[in-house]
């Protein structure tokens, strides 16, 4: 694990891409937000980041980030952002602030569900795998509209946007194209069902500058933040 200091050093490198990302296609930096991965890091990872004022992380595994939020100062939200298996839902509810890896109807109804028990409105992302990526997990795009009907009947869920994670390719427009296609596909869906779904969560430390050009709202970020993850 890498120290505080360095992890300052990285998180100015970072928001120094955000910004310069932000100035080439002129969106304010403050319409993107930096989401920490904390994930295969030790506790202090979330610690470093709640230090320099990031409110919220994101983990990929219920069990690690159940025993991470033991010891983890209060007022720090966390985020799913890895599948979840649907007979997990009770537990993921009750330990995260948001799921962003809402990718199975079968899913959304579990967590609605949960949700509902535990006296929960609790948000979330859809996540489409828009780059049609057999490794990924997400709806398929044909899949998106009874993905959202879905999510706008559950009466004990929010939907605040959706996620992508675009396939690992070394030409950068594989992912442009899965980041486009997931704006494209916010945009006709917010019109179709008048919800904003304001949030585009898009963009790693590998492709966060095409993300923010597409109109990414977050990016998730964890080796450019804390380096090569201890697996
Ligand atoms: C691990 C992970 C990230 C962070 O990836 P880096 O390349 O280390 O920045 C972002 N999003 C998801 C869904 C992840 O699983």
């Amino acid at each position: 694990m890498i120290t505080f200091e360095e992890f300052k050093a990285n998180v100015a490198a970072v928001r120094e891409r955000i910004d310069s990302a932000c100035r080439a296609v002129r969106r304010c930096p403050e319409a993107v937000a930096l989401l920490p991965v904390t994930k295969n890091h030790p506790v202090d990872a979330v610690r470093f980041a709640a230090r320099v004022g990031l409110s919220a992380v994101g983990e990929n595994r219920v069990q690690e980030a159940h025993y991470k939020r033991d010891s983890c100062p209060e007022g720090v939200r966390w985020e799913l952002i890895g599948h979840l298996q649907s007979n997990k839902a009770k537990q993921a509810v009750a330990i995260f602030d948001r799921i962003q890896s809402v990718d199975s109807l079968k899913l959304l109804g579990r967590l609605d569900r949960a949700a509902a028990a535990a006296n929960k409105q609790l948000p979330i992302l859809i996540q489409c795998n828009t780059g049609e990526d057999p490794n990924k997990y997400g709806f398929k795009v044909s899949g998106m509209e009874a993905a959202m009907e879905a999510a706008l009947e559950a009466e004990s869920l929010r939907l605040d946007g959706l996620m992508t994670i675009a396939p690992f390719d070394e030409d950068p427009a594989v992912a442009v194209a899965a980041f486009e296609k997931l704006r494209e596909l916010r945009d006709e869906l917010s019109a179709r069902f008048g919800c904003p779904l304001s949030e585009l969560s898009m963009g790693m430390t590998g492709d966060l500058e095409q993300a923010i050009a597409a109109g990414s709202t977050q990016i998730r970020v964890g080796t450019a933040l804390y380096g090569a993850r201890e697996v």
